[in-house]
C-alpha cells in the first residue's frame, strides 16, 4: 500500500470482518474499513485528480511533503492521506491471533521504559482517553529505540517528528460506537486483547518497514 501511487486503492482488511469478535464487532469493522477508509481513499484520489505532477508520489511522500503541495490540495491530502495511512496502521495493529502480550525486543523496550506490561497498558489507556474528540493514540520509537506515547487529533500523522510508528489505536467514535457507545475505556481495554505484537515487533525492529 505504501508504495502505491495514484489512483490509490483500498487495501483489503488483513482478516475477515468477524475475526476480532467479540472485542471488535463485525459491523463496526465493515463500516470502518469499507465505508470510512474507502471514503478517505476516494477523496485522496479526488484531490490528486487534476494534479498529474503529484500522482507519482507514494502515500508517505505525499504526507511528508504536504507543505510543498499546492495550497488548494494541502488540507485534503493531509486529512484523506492521513486517513488512509492511519487506518492501514490501525488495522495492522490488530490480529485475531494476538499473542496477548509483547515479546522479544519490543517487550524489552516496554519493560525498560514503563517497568511492566501492566504499567504500559495503564499509560497507553490514559493517552487514548485523553484524546478530546476524534483522534488516535500512538506508540512510537525514536532513533535510539526509546518508546514514546503520544496522542494526535483527527487524521494527523506525526511523521515530522522523526518517530517510528509501532502501534496505533483509533479512538474516533466510529471505531467503537456501534458496540461500546460512549464507553471508550471498555473499547480500549478490549483492544489490548487483539494487538498484533508480531507486526508491532517487526515495525520496532525495522523502522523502514512502514515506508
Ligand atoms: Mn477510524
Amino acid at each position: 500500500m505504501l508504495n502505491q501511487r495514484y489512483p490509490f486503492v483500498l487495501r483489503p482488511l488483513p482478516y475477515p470482518y468477524y475475526a476480532l469478535e467479540p472485542y471488535i464487532d463485525r459491523e463496526t469493522l465493515y463500516f470502518h474499513h469499507d465505508k470510512h477508509q474507502q471514503a478517505y481513499v476516494d477523496n485522496l484520489n479526488k484531490a490528486l485528480e487534476s494534479y498529474p505532477e503529484y500522482q507519482k508520489y507514494t502515500l508517505i511522500e505525499l504526507l511528508e511533503q504536504e507543505k510543498m503541495l499546492p495550497k488548494e490540495i494541502q488540507k485534503s491530502v493531509h486529512n484523506n492521506g492521513g486517513g488512509v495511512f492511519n487506518h492501514n496502521l490501525y488495522f495492522d495493529s490488530m490480529s485475531p491471533k494476538s499473542s496477548g502480550t509483547p515479546s522479544g525486543t519490543l517487550a524489552a523496550g516496554i519493560y525498560k521504559k514503563y517497568g511492566s506490561y501492566d504499567k504500559f497498558k495503564e499509560r497507553f489507556k490514559k493517552t487514548a482517553l485523553e484524546v478530546f474528540g476524534s483522534g488516535y493514540a500512538w506508540l512510537m520509537s525514536d532513533l535510539q529505540g526509546d518508546l514514546i506515547m503520544l496522542s494526535a487529533m483527527n487524521q494527523d500523522v506525526p511523521l515530522e517528528l522523526n518517530l517510528n510508528p509501532i502501534l496505533l489505536l483509533d479512538v474516533w467514535e466510529h471505531a467503537y460506537y456501534l458496540k461500546y457507545q460512549n464507553r471508550r475505556a471498555d473499547y480500549i481495554d478490549n483492544w489490548f486483547l487483539v494487538i498484533d505484537w508480531e507486526k508491532a515487533e517487526n515495525r520496532y525492529r525495522n523502522p523502514e518497514a512502514i515506508r
